[in-house]
């Protein structure tokens, strides 16, 4: 019977066989494809709770970077107006004055530091060859610039202390009696005092008027206040005759707003002046 059972049957023990191997195999295949989605469900849920420590960590490092730049704005500002006050201070108020029948310079004045200016540079009948040394290398921009234009512009005058000016003065009254001894004299002779003026000649004109005419005089005309000088008594200004030759120095700024607006220094009210004095030197 048992027998009979295995010949009936004969073959299916190996299917049999067959059967449960590829069973086995099946399940250990989905097996580990479930142990595979469960590790990656894992490794998802862990990075998703990494993510959001990550997302607060930034967050946190965000607000501690808002802080850190708002301090460094507030710091930058004290630095900036403690330098902004510090170079006002450097600053000397006297370079920006407007000189007037009620306000002149002190005799005793003298610029904070002189520099020579170079021979090249000077008319050869020069006696004053000093300038105040923050200015004097924006004057050899604009003299160098020019000389590459082919004009010839020399300093015929430059820094005058007191004394010199008081012989000048007192040689002038000798030669044309009182008529030189006006409040103007005194205007122009501040000016130079100062040490940021120079008196411009062109070609061969000196210290004169016609140097009007001169291709270096229309130059000057357009160009001087990028290097920082205006024309202190241009063509029918209210305070002094025509001075064609004498430049002074006011810095880049205010030059530039005078030429660009058509403005004239004097004609500018003094508080709106002194608010060029912290970029006198930019
Ligand atoms: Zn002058």
């Amino acid at each position: 019977m048992v027998r009979k059972f295995y010949e009936r049957f004969d073959g299916w023990p190996v299917a049999a066989i067959g059967v449960a191997v590829f069973v086995g195999v099946a399940y250990g295949a989905y097996y580990t494809y479930a142990n595979l989605l469960r590790e990656k469900a894992g490794l998802l849920s862990k990075l998703e709770t990494e993510r959001e420590v990550n997302y607060g960590l930034l967050l946190r490092v965000r607000e501690k970077e808002g802080i850190i730049n708002s301090f460094q704005g507030q710091i930058n500002e004290i630095f900036g107006t403690v330098g902004t006050l510090e170079k006002l201070a450097a600053t000397d108020e006297e370079l920006l004055k407007k000189y007037s029948r009620v306000y002149f310079l002190n005799e005793n004045y003298t610029p904070s530091k002189l520099e020579d200016i170079e021979e090249k540079y000077l008319v050869e009948t020069a006696s004053n060859y000093q300038l105040h040394a923050d200015v004097y290398p924006q004057l050899v921009r604009l003299l160098d610039a020019s000389a590459k234009e082919g004009l010839d512009i020399k300093v015929a005058s430059a820094y005058r202390s007191f004394g010199t000016q008081s012989a000048l003065k007192s040689a002038y009254s000798f030669t044309y009696g009182s008529g030189a001894n006006t409040f103007s004299a005194d205007q122009g002779y501040s000016e130079h005092q100062l040490g940021t003026t120079v008196d411009f000649s062109a070609g061969e004109t000196g210290i004169s008027g016609t140097i009007v005419s001169t291709k270096e005089y229309k130059w000057l005309k357009d160009n001087a206040h990028n290097y920082g000088f205006i024309l202190s008594y241009p063509e029918n200004n209210a305070y002094y005759k025509f001075e064609p030759w004498h430049w002074r120095y006011v810095g880049r700024a205010l030059a530039s707003r005078l030429h660009d607006e058509g403005k004239h220094f004097y004609d500018l009210d003094q508080r709106i002046i002194d608010t060029y004095l912290i970029k006198l030197f930019d």
